[in-house]
């Protein structure tokens, strides 16, 4: 009996061994975008359903635009407890989110700016409640307290808001015409009261 469980672990450590190795270097971002610019209807409609959120209107005829967020959360949180490397890529795919579907969204010329133009979105949009903790040029520091992601999950030892973190990075980066990082330190499914999230501005 022992022996089949840890051939079974072995199963799932022979597929996260395929997944590290993915990389995302500057050619494969590019890529990525090129793929998403060769479906401007997909941008369209993303665009269309931000309209229409904006106005109070509903993308569902019957159902509207709310629902618990259960489902996302279970979905989510098991992937990424049993392939952690796909935190690397829902990263790079929340950038092109947040580049290409988010940014017109963001205001504000520096950093310190774009930071306090973004900070109500959050609770408006109820994925948290965003607060800036500090930002200049180089760097900031915000927390999510009560993250639809994570708040209230228990402490499985990993910062799963990666989703956060890439749309964060994509919008910065756009808002800055700088290439920022957006690192996840703290995380309510690392023990943490609330979510932290660390913005570092890349010079090129
Ligand atoms: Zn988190």
């Amino acid at each position: 009996m022992k022996e089949k469980k840890e051939s079974v672990l072995e199963k799932i450590e022979e597929i996260r061994k395929q997944l590290g190795a993915l990389t995302f270097d500057d050619e494969t971002i590019q890529a990525m975008r090129d793929k998403i610019a060769s479906h401007p209807e997909l941008g369209k409609a993303f665009g269309e359903a931000y309209g229409k959120y904006s106005r109070g209107e509903s993308i569902r005829p019957t159902l509207g635009n709310e629902m618990q967020i259960f489902y996302m959360r279970e979905r989510q949180t098991l992937t990424f407890l049993l392939f952690p490397e796909l935190l690397k890529l829902e990263y790079e795919v929340a950038r092109m989110i947040g580049e290409s579907v988010m940014a017109d969204q963001m205001g504000g010329y520096t950093l310190p700016e774009i930071m306090a133009h973004n900070e109500p979105i959050a609770e408006r949009d109820k994925y948290a409640i965003e607060k800036v903790i500090e930002a200049d040029d180089k760097h900031a520091i915000y927390r999510h307290y009560e993250c639809a992601d994570c708040y209230g999950v228990p402490n499985i030892g990993m910062k799963i808001c990666a989703y956060e973190a890439g749309t964060a990075a994509g919008c910065f980066s756009a808002a800055l015409g700088k290439r920022c990082e957006v690192t996840e330190t703290k995380c309510c499914a690392n023990g943490d009261p609330y979510c932290e999230f660390l913005v570092t501005v890349v010079e090129e």
